[in-house]
């Protein structure tokens, strides 16, 4: 299952002309700060046997903006946050 999913990721990859994301204003094109407002954390939890518990899923809600900045000096790079997205594995 790990491996399937890797060479789809691969495959996409390569299928399309990459260009990274950089920062216009200091040029960093490595650390990045996602901040997401009013965010709702949603876990489920099943109680096993033993009384212990493992975790069953996460479905988060994000109810307001998400922002993208530069990680270096917090320039607002918003405007590329679906193509981090579609590059987020
Ligand atoms: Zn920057």
């Amino acid at each position: 299952m790990e491996v399937l999913t890797e060479s789809i990721h691969k495959k996409k990859l390569s299928s399309k002309h990459l260009m990274k994301i950089t920062c216009p204003n200091c040029g960093n094109d490595r650390d990045f700060v996602e901040v997401a407002d009013s965010v709702i954390l949603t876990t489920h939890y099943v109680q096993n046997e033993d009384c212990s518990f493992t975790q069953d899923g996460d479905e988060s809600q994000i109810l307001g903006e998400i922002r993208f900045f530069c990680g270096e000096c917090n320039a607002d790079l918003t405007q590329h946050h679906q193509r981090f997205l579609e590059m987020l594995f």
